[in-house]
């Protein structure tokens, strides 16, 4: 689905746990951490495990697939460069590795549903690399 680009976009501020998930993102890559004591996947970064406490976390790359879990269409942005691509879609994405990533899905708002499949694909809004969301198996026209 075709957005506008505009070029004044917020950009995010990485919180320190969250550095390499950024790094990561400008390299098209979409990043996790995992408890290397218990393997509990962890989402947003942290510090410890929330499982067993464990300072012992590796990041891994995500294969980018999985499937909407929740979603929910901005009618009226929250500002001028939202309104600009409005309505759009957002939502948590169930990823295959085991957690929820919160991002844009770039559908047709009435062919979102829960459950299906999608892909990342990566945008650049203003300096920062983000993941989108899109229907998996089609092509995403970019
Ligand atoms: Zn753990």
């Amino acid at each position: 689905m075709a957005t506008e680009n505009p070029t004044d976009w917020p950009q995010p501020y990485p919180l320190m746990d969250a550095e390499p998930y950024w790094a990561a993102l400008a390299d098209e890559r979409i990043t996790f951490q995992r408890c290397d004591a218990c393997g509990e996947t962890l989402w947003p970064a942290r510090k410890f495990c929330v499982r067993c406490d464990s300072t012992d976390l590796t990041w891994h790359d995500a294969a980018g697939t999985g499937e909407v879990w929740s979603h929910s269409t901005v009618m009226r942005g929250p500002t001028p460069t939202w309104q600009a691509i409005a309505p759009y879609t957002v939502g948590f994405i169930a990823m295959d590795e085991g957690y929820q990533l919160f991002a844009q899905i770039d559908e047709p708002a009435d062919e979102i549903a829960i459950g299906r499949r999608v892909r990342a694909r990566f945008v650049q809004r203003g300096e920062a690399t983000l993941p989108v969301f899109v229907f998996d198996g089609e092509d995403d026209g970019s």
